[in-house]
C-alpha cells in the first residue's frame, strides 16, 4: 500500500455536513454543467427517453443514502436522512412488494441471467459512516438486501465503521460491500484530469489500493466501485476495470434497464430534505430530486 500523500490524507476526512456532487464526468467544466443539469431532471426527458418497451422490464433505480439520523435536533440535509423517514420509505418499499438485490443478484440482473417479475430497488449506503449501525435494524425488519460503500482509509476513523462492523456487513448474504475509493477524493483536488501524470497514479492508487485492501479485510474479491462524489473519466474507469473492478456506479440520476453496461449504473441520492412524495417519485423515474426548506417527517 503507498504511503498516503499529504493532500489527499487532508481530503480523507469526510465530515458529516459533507455535500456530494451528483454528477459524472468531470474533465470539462461543460460536461459538469450537464451532469447537474442531468441529475436535476432538467435534462432527462430529452437525454434519456423511456427505453422500456412492451413485456420487457421496466426501469429501475439504484438509490444512495449516505447518514441516517436518530437524533432529529440535527437537521436534515442531502446526506442526512432522519430515522423515521427513513423508516417510512423502507416501510414502504416492503408494503409495496419491491425486490432489493445484493450486488451480485444485480450484475446477474442487468445481464439478463435472473428474471425478475417484482418492482426491483437497489439500496446503496455510501461512505461506511456508523450510522450503519441504525440502518441494519431497519432493513432486517423489512426484508430488503443493500449494498455499502466503503471509504478504505476513512474505516475506523470517528464517524466511520470499524472493519469489524464491515466483516460483519460482508458476511451476512444479505449486504454486500463496496469499494468507495481510499480517501474520497473528488474532481476539485485535482484528480481525475484524464492524464498519464502523478495526479493519475493517485487516482490509481484510490481505485487500486481501496480494492486491495477491502477485499483483503472481508476476505473476497471486491466488485463494485462507486466513485466518489459520482466522478470519474474514462482513463480512472479503464483503470478500475483493469484493477478488477466489474461493476461502476455514477451518481447521475436516471433509471437502470436490463442489458445495461455494468460500467455505467445510474445511481440516484435519496436527499434527506425531501419526504415520501419525492420519494415515490424518484422509485418510478430514478431522477434525483432535492427540497429547499426541509419538511416536518
Ligand atoms: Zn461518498
Amino acid at each position: 500500500m503507498r504511503i498516503l500523500p499529504t493532500s489527499l490524507a487532508a481530503a480523507s476526512t469526510h465530515p458529516s455536513n459533507f455535500t456530494p456532487t451528483p454528477f459524472a464526468r468531470t474533465n470539462t467544466s461543460k460536461s459538469a454543467l450537464m451532469g447537474w443539469l442531468v441529475a436535476l431532471g432538467v435534462l432527462t426527458a430529452v437525454m434519456s427517453p423511456a427505453r422500456a418497451q412492451a413485456g420487457s422490464p421496466a426501469g429501475f433505480p439504484v438509490l444512495v443514502f449516505h447518514d441516517v439520523q436518530p437524533d432529529e435536533e440535527i437537521p436534515a440535509a442531502l446526506t442526512i436522512i432522519h430515522l423515521p423517514m427513513f423508516k417510512q420509505q423502507m416501510r414502504y418499499l416492503h408494503d409495496q412488494g419491491y425486490q432489493t438485490l445484493t450486488l451480485n443478484e444485480l450484475d446477474e440482473y442487468l445481464s439478463g441471467k435472473k428474471i425478475i417479475t417484482k418492482k426491483v430497488v437497489v439500496l446503496q449506503f455510501d461512505d461506511g459512516l456508523k450510522s450503519v449501525a441504525d440502518v441494519l435494524p431497519v432493513l432486517t425488519e423489512n426484508n430488503l438486501k443493500a449494498d455499502f460503500g466503503i471509504i478504505s482509509d476513512n474505516v475506523g476513523g470517528p464517524a466511520y465503521l470499524k472493519w469489524a462492523d464491515i466483516i460483519k456487513i460482508s458476511d451476512n448474504p444479505r449486504y454486500e460491500v463496496l469499494s468507495h475509493s481510499r480517501t474520497h477524493a473528488c474532481s476539485s483536488s485535482g484528480l481525475y484530469d484524464g492524464k498519464r501524470d502523478q495526479r493519475s497514479e493517485k487516482v490509481e492508487s484510490e481505485i487500486a489500493d481501496s480494492r486491495q485492501v477491502i477485499s483483503e479485510k472481508i476476505g473476497k474479491s471486491v466488485k463494485g466501485l462507486v466513485w466518489p462524489c459520482g466522478n470519474f473519466n474514462e482513463t480512472a474507469a479503464k483503470f478500475a476495470v483493469r484493477s478488477g473492478y466489474t461493476m461502476l456506479f455514477l451518481t447521475d440520476g436516471k433509471l437502470n434497464y436490463v442489458g445495461k453496461d455494468h460500467r455505467d449504473i445510474h445511481r440516484t441520492f435519496v436527499s434527506g430534505n425531501c419526504g415520501m412524495k419525492e420519494f415515490i417519485q424518484t422509485l418510478s423515474d430514478g431522477k434525483f430530486r432535492d427540497c429547499p426548506v426541509p419538511k416536518a417527517h
